[in-house]
C-alpha cells in the first residue's frame, strides 16, 4: 500500500465577472497560440462576436468545431481528430458541462492544454481534472481522470444571468451535494477524486460552498429571472463553479453522486439535468446516514424553494418501481463507485430503502411548511 498523502488540486487560473468573455483572448493567449474552440451552434451564436473581437485583440486565430449533446467516447475521439487536423495547442470548451468535459478529455488525449469557458453555472465540471463520459442516451459510463486541471476557467456572470434560470438551479443542486459528500468522506478517511486524503483546504472550500448557497441562492435565482447580475449571483456562481469544483475534487465524493450515476440508468429520469438528479442523491445520502431530522427538514424546505427535485415523483419514479430502483441501487454500488466513501458499508438494499423513504419524508415536510406537492416528471 502506498504511503498516505493529503493533496489538493485546482485550475491554474479562475476568472469570473460581468462581461469576462470580452477578455477571453487575454487569458487564453498565455496558454496557447492556436486555440480550437468547442461550442455547439446555440452557444456559439451567443458568444461568437465577443470571442472573435477578444481573440483578434490578442492576435489569436478563431477556429471552432461544433458539439452534440453528451461527452461520449465518439464525441471525444472526433475532437482529438479535429485538434490534430488543425495542429491546435489549446482546446477551449465553451458552453455546458458536457462540451467542457469533452474538450478536457480530448485535450488530454491529444497531449495539449485545455481551458473551460462555461456559459452557465449549471455544474462544477469546468474546474475539475476529470471528465464524466456518457452514452448517446446520457447513461453514465465512467470517470476519466487527468493529471492536471484546466489552465483556465473563465465564466461571464452576464451570460449566466441571461441563461435559463433552470441552469443555475441545477448548478445549485450539484453544489449543495459537495459539502454533504466531503463531510461523509472525512468521517470515512476516504481518498478524494484528487487521489489522496483530504486537505483542510478541500473540506473548508466544500463547506464554504454550502454556506454561500444557503445565504444567496434564492436571491441569485431572482437575479437570473430578472436577467441582472447582483453580488448574490456572483457568490452563487463562485459556489457552483469554483468552490463546488474544488470541494468535490479535493474534498471527496460519496453517496450523492454515486446515486446520481445510478439514476442515469433509469430511462424515466432521462432528460433531467445532472444537478437535479444529484439533489435526490443528496437527500438519499442524508436519509441513509441518519442525519438529524432538522437537517433533513432544512434540506427539503430549502431545495423545494430553490426548485430542485427532492422526491422520486419529480424524477419520474414511484416507490413501486421496485425493479428500476433496484437497478439504480446496483449501479450506484458497483465496486468503483464513490458510495464506498461513506463511513459505513453500503449495500443496494440500503440505497433502495433510502430512495423509497425519501418520498414520504419530503412530502410530509413540504406539507408541514405549506410548500407545493411534487409534480410528476415525464420524460418525452
Ligand atoms: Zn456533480
Amino acid at each position: 500500500m502506498a504511503t498516505p498523502i493529503q493533496t489538493v488540486m485546482s485550475p491554474a487560473r479562475y476568472v469570473q465577472g460581468k462581461d469576462a468573455i470580452t477578455r477571453v483572448g487575454e487569458f487564453v493567449a498565455p496558454i496557447g497560440k492556436r486555440p480550437l474552440i468547442v461550442a455547439d451552434d446555440v452557444v456559439w451564436g451567443i458568444v461568437q462576436q465577443a470571442v472573435e473581437t477578444s481573440f483578434a485583440e490578442a492576435d489569436l486565430p478563431v477556429e471552432r468545431v461544433g458539439f452534440g449533446r453528451f461527452a461520449t467516447p465518439t464525441a471525444i475521439d472526433d475532437l482529438v481528430t479535429a485538434i490534430r487536423e488543425r495542429d491546435a495547442d489549446v482546446v477551449v470548451g465553451v458552453g455546458g458541462g458536457s462540451a467542457i468535459d469533452a474538450a478536457k478529455a480530448a485535450g488530454h488525449l491529444a497531449g495539449i492544454r485545455w481551458a473551460s469557458v462555461p456559459t452557465a453555472a449549471s455544474t462544477d465540471a469546468p474546474t475539475s481534472a476529470l471528465a464524466v463520459v456518457y452514452t448517446d442516451e446520457g447513461e453514465f459510463i465512467e470517470y476519466r481522470f487527468f493529471p492536471h486541471n484546466p489552465d483556465l476557467v473563465l465564466i461571464d456572470t452576464r451570460l449566466v444571468a441571461n441563461a435559463p434560470v433552470q441552469f443555475l438551479v441545477a448548478g445549485i443542486g450539484d453544489a449543495l451535494a459537495t459539502w454533504v459528500e466531503a463531510r461523509a468522506a472525512a468521517r470515512a478517511h476516504a481518498d478524494t477524486m484528487a487521489g489522496g486524503l483530504q486537505t483542510a483546504a478541500g473540506v473548508a472550500l466544500a463547506e464554504l460552498s454550502w454556506t454561500l448557497l444557503h445565504d444567496n441562492a434564492l436571491q441569485a435565482i431572482e437575479a437570473v429571472r430578472a436577467k441582472v447580475v447582483t453580488p448574490a449571483l456572483e457568490k452563487v456562481v463562485e459556489a457552483n463553479t469554483l468552490l463546488s469544483g474544488l470541494g468535490f475534487e479535493s474534498g471527496g465524493l460519496a453517496a450523492a453522486h454515486a446515486i446520481h450515476n445510478g439514476l442515469t440508468a433509469a430511462p424515466q429520469a432521462h432528460g433531467l439535468a445532472h444537478g437535479q438528479k444529484v439533489n435526490v442523491g443528496t437527500l438519499a445520502q442524508l436519509v441513509m446516514e441518519g442525519a438529524p431530522a432538522e437537517e433533513i427538514e432544512d434540506f427539503v424546505v430549502f431545495t423545494t424553494k430553490v426548485g430542485l427535485p427532492n422526491t422520486l415523483t419529480e424524477i419520474g419514479l414511484t416507490v413501486d418501481d421496485t425493479d428500476v430502483l433496484r437497478a439504480v441501487a446496483d449501479a450506484a454500488t458497483v465496486e468503483s463507485e464513490t458510495i464506498h466513501n461513506m463511513p459505513f458499508p453500503v449495500t443496494p438494499e440500503i440505497v433502495v430503502d433510502a430512495l423509497v423513504a425519501l418520498e414520504g419524508i419530503s412530502r410530509g415536510i413540504r406539507a408541514e411548511h405549506g410548500l407545493p406537492e411534487p409534480v410528476r416528471y415525464e420524460h418525452h
